[in-house]
């Protein structure tokens, strides 16, 4: 006789459970849905488009690990290869044939890093990338645009105060103000508060970190040369700039961001480059490359310290070994055409329920901002994103969920598709949208 199988935990027992055990029930704040109320799913698999949720349920998946999962998730390919390498153990804390592998199959893509580290997280390439910049600058300050996220590292967590630039309060208890105030915010896409910003502290500022495209208060694309202009102005003035690549690095394009402009007039040349989520397939792989000369001075060969038990650790560069060498033009295709469909089919939806909105696109990135005023304004800065109504969003995210769609709980996040996204997914969110415009409009 066979016992009954036990009752499947609900995904709000689930997360009472969490809560006790887990600041918040989460271990990254934006999983707690507070910006759109309710109770997180708590997900037990993920299989090309879909995820799956401790109740049973499936989705189609609009956030892909938060980017990670280009191909799908599960991709046969790297699944087979994180199995065969965990297989061979599972961290040695030495050198790997692979680390250097997935160095060089980054430097073959994209021009400006001529050498790279691996680290663990976006948070660390962005924090080793900051300090290598000062130690070889000798300078201090650190340029960052409000509305872009690098991670949470102490200074880095600074927003814009009011006014063209300031020196910005820390953004998170427990940063001291001595360090938040080396960090200077900027408008993004203010080419003229830069200026302002290099005509007065010029020879103190290290470097210009930016999102080679602001994906982090929803999609902000660069204006037309912005990149360029600001690897300008920084150089001029002696600065480094580091484009932070962590979200947009192997996504947008096989080169990111940097690819799709690098043949383009508005072509630029960044110092330092970051990146992160795809460079890891889905495991935790995050680096720091550049220029040769800027790169050694990194320990052993220079003076600036940076190090990591789990750094280059084998199971996680197979994932993104993998992940790289099958993301091939193919896919990049597959992801610009499921974005392109996507984004056309929410916008149409909208419209049709009278909601004014915009759809905001950097490569195969998007996402929405809703209102009159920003959707004939447009908006290029934080500042403008935050004049949106985006308290239509929670009830647009909750009438999608409830009809199979998981998408970014949160206005000011980006969507993200995969190249598994094929046209039952795809049908799946296209059905849902009707319902879930009008909850929008009358919210
Ligand atoms: N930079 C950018 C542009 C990011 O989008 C993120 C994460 N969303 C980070 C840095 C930080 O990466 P991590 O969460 O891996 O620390």
């Amino acid at each position: 006789m066979s016992a009954a199988a036990a009752p499947r935990p609900t995904n709000a027992e689930l997360f009472a459970r969490a809560q006790a055990a887990i600041p918040g029930g989460v271990n990254s704040p934006v999983r707690a849905f507070r910006s759109v109320g309710g109770t997180p799913r708590f997900l037990v698999s993920a299989r090309g488009p879909y995820v799956a949720d401790a109740e049973g349920r499936e989705y189609v998946d609009l956030v892909a690990g938060w980017g990670p999962a280009i191909l799908g998730h599960a991709d046969p390919r790297v699944i087979e290869a994180v199995t065969d390498a965990a297989s061979r153990g599972l961290s040695f804390g030495a050198s790997t044939p692979a680390e250097t592998e997935l160095a060089e199959l980054v430097e073959q893509r994209v021009g400006p890093v001529e050498q790279l580290r691996l680290v663990s997280t976006g948070t660390e390439a962005t924090m080793s990338a900051i300090r290598l910049a000062r130690g070889f600058t000798g300078r201090d300050v650190l340029v960052k645009f409000s509305g872009h996220y690098h991670g949470h590292s102490d200074g880095l967590l600074t927003e814009a105060g009011s006014g063209l630039a300031t020196f910005a309060l820390p953004g998170s208890a427990g940063v001291p103000a001595a360090i938040a105030a080396l960090t200077l915010v900027v408008p993004y896409n203010d080419l003229d508060a830069l200026r302002v910003v290099f005509a007065e502290h010029g020879d103190r500022i290290a470097a210009v970190i930016v999102e080679a495209a602001a994906a982090n208060m929803g999609v902000v694309p660069p204006v037309p040369g912005f990149n360029r202009a600001l690897v300008d102005l920084a150089h001029e003035h002696g600065a480094l700039v580091i484009s932070d690549e962590v979200l947009t690095g192997f996504r947008v394009s096989a080169a990111g961001w940097w690819g799709l402009e690098s043949a383009t007039d508005t072509a630029y040349t960044p110092d330092l480059m970051t990146f992160g989520k795809v460079i890891g397939g889905g495991m935790p792989v995050a680096a720091l490359g550049g220029r040769a000369e800027i790169m050694q001075q990194l320990a052993p060969l220079g003076p600036v310290y940076q190090a990591g038990t789990l750094s280059g650790n084998p199971v996680a560069v197979a994932a993104g070994v993998a992940t790289l060498r099958a993301a091939d033009a193919a896919v990049y295709e597959r992801l610009d055409a499921a974005a392109a469909t996507i984004s056309a089919a929410v916008s149409e939806a909208l419209s049709a329920a009278g909601v004014a909105h915009r759809v905001q696109r950097a490569g195969n990135l998007f996402s929405f901002v809703f209102g009159e005023e920003v959707a004939s304004a447009g908006v290029r800065d934080y500042a403008g994103v935050q004049r949106q109504e985006a308290w239509r969003y929670p009830s647009f995210f909750h009438a999608m969920l409830d009809a199979g769609v998981s998408l970014p709980p949160s206005v000011f996040e980006a969507w993200f598709v995969t190249a598994a996204h094929d046209d039952d997914a795809i049908g799946r969110v296209v059905d849902a949208l009707p319902a879930a415009a009008r909850a929008a409009a009358s919210a």
